[in-house]
C-alpha cells in the first residue's frame, strides 16, 4: 500500500497528508483510491506466521491505509489501530491498567468514557480518582497520590466534552511519567491538525473516528495512536483477541471522510470563532464556554498548545433548562442531535442523558458548528435567541 507519498509523509503538510496517504501502490492501471476487501479469511501456508493475515478478526487490508494515514497525522511511527467505535478503543487503552492500579480521569471526560471507568473501578479492577483537569496541582497531587499509591494512568481529554476545560498537556504528560503512568489523551475534539498530543508527551491518542476523522456522521469508529511498540503490540492484542474490530465498509467511508478534513476544520473552526463572539454579546446567552475567547479561562492554555480551537461551543442560554430546550425547538437549520463533528451542525442540550455529570448546567447547549454558510448559522440562532428571550415563539425564518 505504501507509495511514494506515504514514505514522504514527515516532509508533508498535515493538510497534504489527509489526501496523499494511504493511497495504492502507482502503477499502471491500479485504482486511485484503495478497494474494499470484504473476506473473512485469507488463504495461508503450513505454519501461521508474524505479518500473515490468517484472519479476519486480525487485519484487513481495508484497515492499513486509514491506519497509516492516522499514524502520519499524529506523528506516530507505528500504525494506528482502529476499533469499532471511540468507546472500543477506549476499553482497549483501560486495558492497560494493572489490576488493582490507579486511573486519573477528568471530571468531564466524555460521559461515556468516564461511565465505563467508573463501572470498571466499581468492580474492583482499579481505582479510579477524578480530577478537574484544568487545575494542575490537583491532577499533580491525585497522581502522585499523596500518601497513596501512585496512579498507573492518567486520561486526559482536552478540551473536555461538553464543559471544554483545557488542559496543560505538557506539564501533566511529565508529571504522570515522573509516576511512571501512561498518558492517554482524548483527542476527538481538535483532531490531530489543531493539536498534536504525542508532541505533548502523551503516550497513545484516542479518536472518535465517529467525529471529525469521518466527518459525515455516517460512520461509528475508533482509533488509538501510539509511537511505543510494546504498547502498539499489547492494544493489537487486545483488539484481535476482545474483537472490537472495524468493518471493511466503515473504515473505507473513513478514509474517504479523511481527505477532506483539513477544508472541514478550517471552515468550522472559522465559524465556530465567529460564532462565539455573537453569542458572547447577545443577551438571551449568560455564558458562552469557547476556548477561542480570550475571556475564557482555558484561552492562554489552548493558544500555547493547539492551532485553533476547534469547532465546538457551548452555551448557558439565559432562562435555565426551558429556555434551552425552546432555543433547541425552536432552531430550524441546526439539528438537535447528539454527536458532533459532521458537516452538518448539530445541537444538543446535555442534560438531557441521565448519565451527565450533575456538574453541567442544565442550561448548557453543545454546539457543533458544521461547514454551512456562517450568516445561514447565525440567523438561525439569532432568531431562536430572540424568539425564546421575546417569550414569544420562533420566528419562522430558515
Ligand atoms: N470521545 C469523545 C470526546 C466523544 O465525544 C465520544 C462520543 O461522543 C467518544 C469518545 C466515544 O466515541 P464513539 O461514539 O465513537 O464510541
Amino acid at each position: 500500500m505504501t507509495d511514494q507519498p506515504a514514505a514522504h509523509a514527515q516532509n508533508l503538510s498535515p493538510d497534504t497528508v489527509v489526501v496523499a496517504v494511504g493511497r495504492p501502490a502507482r502503477e499502471h492501471d491500479a485504482p486511485v483510491n484503495p478497494p474494499i476487501v470484504l473476506s473473512s479469511t485469507y488463504v495461508g501456508t503450513g505454519t501461521v506466521v508474524d505479518g500473515d493475515r490468517a484472519y479476519g478478526r486480525y487485519s484487513n487490508p481495508t484497515w492499513d491505509p486509514l491506519e497509516e494515514a492516522l499514524a502520519a497525522l499524529e506523528g506516530a511511527t507505528a500504525p494506528g489501530l482502529i476499533f469499532s467505535s471511540g468507546l472500543a478503543a477506549a476499553s482497549a487503552a483501560l486495558s492497560l491498567i494493572p489490576a488493582g492500579g490507579v486511573l486519573v480521569m477528568p471530571r468531564h471526560s466524555y460521559q461515556g468514557a468516564l461511565v465505563m471507568a467508573q463501572e470498571l473501578a466499581a468492580k474492583g479492577l482499579f481505582t479510579l480518582r477524578i480530577v478537574d483537569i484544568a487545575r494542575k496541582d490537583e491532577v499533580i497531587a491525585a497522581l502522585t497520590g499523596a500518601g497513596e499509591s501512585a496512579a498507573d494512568m492518567l486520561w486526559l481529554e482536552s478540551p473536555t466534552n461538553p464543559m471544554l476545560e483545557v488542559a496543560d498537556i505538557a506539564v501533566l504528560c511529565r508529571a504522570a511519567h515522573a509516576v511512571g503512568a501512561l498518558v492517554v489523551t482524548d483527542n476527538t475534539f481538535s483532531t490531530p491538525l489543531v493539536q498534536k498530543p504525542l508532541e505533548l508527551g502523551s503516550d497513545i491518542v484516542l479518536h472518535s473516528v465517529t467525529k471529525y476523522l469521518a466527518g459525515h456522521s455516517d460512520v461509528v469508529l475508533g482509533a488509538l495512536v501510539t509511537s511505543n511498540t510494546q504498547l502498539h503490540g499489547q492494544l493489537l492484542h487486545h483488539r484481535s483477541i476482545h474483537g472490537a474490530i472495524a468493518g471493511p465498509f466503515e473504515a473505507w467511508l473513513a478514509l474517504r471522510g479523511l481527505r477532506t478534513l483539513a477544508l472541514r476544520v478550517e471552515r468550522s473552526q472559522a465559524s465556530a470563532m465567529e460564532l462565539a463572539q455573537r453569542l458572547d454579546a447577545h443577551d438571551g446567552v449568560a455564558r458562552v464556554r469557547f476556548p477561542g475567547l480570550p475571556s475564557d479561562p482555558g484561552h492562554v492554555r489552548a493558544a500555547a498548545q493547539m492551532h485553533g480551537f476547534g469547532s465546538v461551543l457551548c452555551i448557558e442560554v439565559a432562562g435555565g433548562a426551558d429556555a434551552a430546550n425552546a432555543v433547541v425547538d425552536a432552531l430550524a437549520l441546526w439539528t438537535p442531535a447528539t454527536s458532533l463533528g459532521g458537516v452538518e451542525s448539530l445541537v444538543e442540550r446535555r442534560r438531557r442523558h441521565a448519565n451527565e455529570p450533575q456538574s453541567v448546567p442544565e442550561n448548557l447547549l453543545r454546539l457543533s458548528v458544521g461547514i454551512e454558510n456562517l450568516e445561514d448559522l447565525w440567523a438561525d440562532l439569532e432568531q431562536a435567541l430572540n424568539g425564546v428571550r421575546a417569550g414569544r415563539g420562533p420566528d419562522a425564518k430558515v
